[in-house]
């Protein structure tokens, strides 16, 4: 019976298509790597990972920041200036990146740009923030490399309105299932692993909606089998060489 729920179980993985690795904050678990720098997305792209995700602030003056955390060297980000930042180094040596240095690298590579926009606390910044990463994406001609990720529902909306239909926009909090999401017409969920073990009903229901799965952050190998077999089509890692290994190729 077990070997028969597998079978079934493998078999919807199956059906569900492709299953796609993305580098969270870039492949940075690596010699001369960090998260969210320039290296990271380069090193994504070196071993063929479908996506590499980053995080990104608005200073005060209106400067797109990669950063993961609210704060860079004690500065917070929001309330900076960009003149304040832009000499910090990351752990690699590395400055400090803005989005535009980060898409314009991007642009020479293949793997997808997965732009997460930060929480803002000033809801009128995180809105002006989101207007200007889809204006400058589409600038640089990248509209079909980006996919757009936020935790705030705010921004998830606000985002709905500035990218063309088609164009991917994820919501990350957790809180909301897919049917109480799907008025939004959003690309689909980006949970937690721990959210989505709670509630795995939601891969089918998200499915059977039209929306996509992505979860994060898959680091065990526990967890990503959990993540293949029940058919998740993204998964985010810190580990994307043994996720690749796992989905064999
Ligand atoms: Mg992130």
């Amino acid at each position: 019976m077990k070997h028969f729920l597998l079978f079934i179980v493998a078999a919807v993985a199956l059906s569900a298509g492709a299953q796609e690795v993305i580098c969270h904050r870039g492949y940075w678990d690596v010699e001369g790597s960090a998260q969210n720098s320039i290296r990271s997305l380069v090193k994504a792209d070196s071993i063929g990972a479908w996506g590499s995700e980053f995080d990104v602030w608005m200073t005060a003056d209106g400067v797109l920041v990669v950063n993961h955390d609210e704060s860079y060297g004690g500065v917070v980000i929001e309330t900076a200036k960009w003149k304040d930042l832009k000499n910090m180094r990351l752990a690699n040596g590395e400055k400090l990146s803005t989005l535009k240095e980060m898409l314009n690298c991007g642009k020479k590579l293949k793997t997808r740009l997965i732009l997460e926009l930060k929480p803002h606390t000033d809801k009128q910044q995180e809105a002006e923030a989101a207007r200007r990463a889809v204006k400058m994406v589409r600038k640089l001609k990248l509209t079909h490399r980006v996919e757009y990720i936020t935790f705030s529902y705010q921004a998830v909306k606000v985002l709905k309105t500035l990218v063309n239909p088609g164009i991917p926009v994820y919501y990350l909090n957790g809180d909301m299932s897919p049917r109480q999401l799907s008025e939004l017409h959003i690309a689909g969920i980006d949970y937690s692993i721990g959210t989505m073990r709670k509630n795995p009903e939601w891969i089918d229901e998200a499915h059977s909606l039209g929306m996509k799965v992505n979860v994060w952050t898959v680091n065990s190998e526990r967890d990503m089998d959990w993540c293949i077999n029940y058919g998740v089509d993204f998964i985010t890692t810190n580990d994307p060489l043994l996720l690749q290994r796992k989905l064999k190729r």
